[in-house]
Order: structure tokens, then sequence, then C-alpha cells
């Protein structure tokens, strides 16, 4: 699964994802809700069960959202990665309240070393 948001060329999203739906047991639409149902062949071990839903969830997002959804989180202390299925799909950081917040409080701090660097200049110079 890492290894496929690694590398988000569609083929191989295609190919790698099909892999991992090869427990399917069943493919149908259910008509009272227009959805579709997927279920594990009997037999099909809890990791079967698992690889399909990530197969599943990956064509579906190749097919819906894009190739581009699929990216290294954008903190540079993080080696996450993640499918971005926002609306607006400018999603940046593998988990944003941890991710997010730790590039917000660094850049915090570095402005206000600048500033206090800064201050610290004019106070000698003055
Ligand atoms: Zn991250």
């Amino acid at each position: 699964m890492r290894d496929l948001i690694d590398h988000p060329d569609q083929a191989r999203l295609i190919t790698g994802a099909t892999a991992l739906t090869s427990s399917i047991g069943d493919v149908t639409l259910l008509t009272d809700s227009a959805r579709w149902a997927v279920s594990a062949r009997p037999g099909a071990t809890v990791a079967d069960s698992l690889a399909l839903a990530c197969g599943v969830g990956i064509l579906g997002v190749v097919q819906s959202l894009g190739v581009e959804r699929f990216r290294a989180c954008g903190a540079p202390t993080c080696r996450g990665a993640f499918i971005d299925t926002t609306r607006p799909g400018r999603r940046r950081y593998c988990m944003p309240g941890l991710c997010g917040n730790r590039v917000n409080v660094a850049n915090h701090r570095a402005r206000k070393l600048s500033q206090d660097g800064h201050q610290k200049v004019v106070g000698e110079m003055s």
C-alpha cells in the first residue's frame, strides 16, 4: 500500500490495487441504495479483507480524483504519506493536526527568533 502511494503512476496504481483485491468474492450493486457492495471470498483472512478494502479504495480514488491525490507529507520531519480525499484537494500533511501544527509552531519560532535577532542587532547599534 505504502509503495503504491509513494509511486503514484496511474498504471502502477491500478495494477497494484487490483492485486490487493485478489481476495474478492463477490461484487454487486445494492439496488435499494444504488451502492456497490464488495465482499471477500469465503475463507479470506483479515489481511485479505484489509487488502481488499485498500485496493478498492485506491481504485476509487484513481478513478474519481486522480493520481495527484497520492502525496508525501509536507512536513520536513515526517516520512508519512497520504491520499487526499478532501473536496478542494489541497491537503498538505498526513495528519494535519499533528504535522501541520508542528510546521506552524516551527515557522512561528523561526519568525520570533528572526525578529528577536533583528531587535538585538538594532539594539546593539543604537
Ligand atoms: Zn506527516
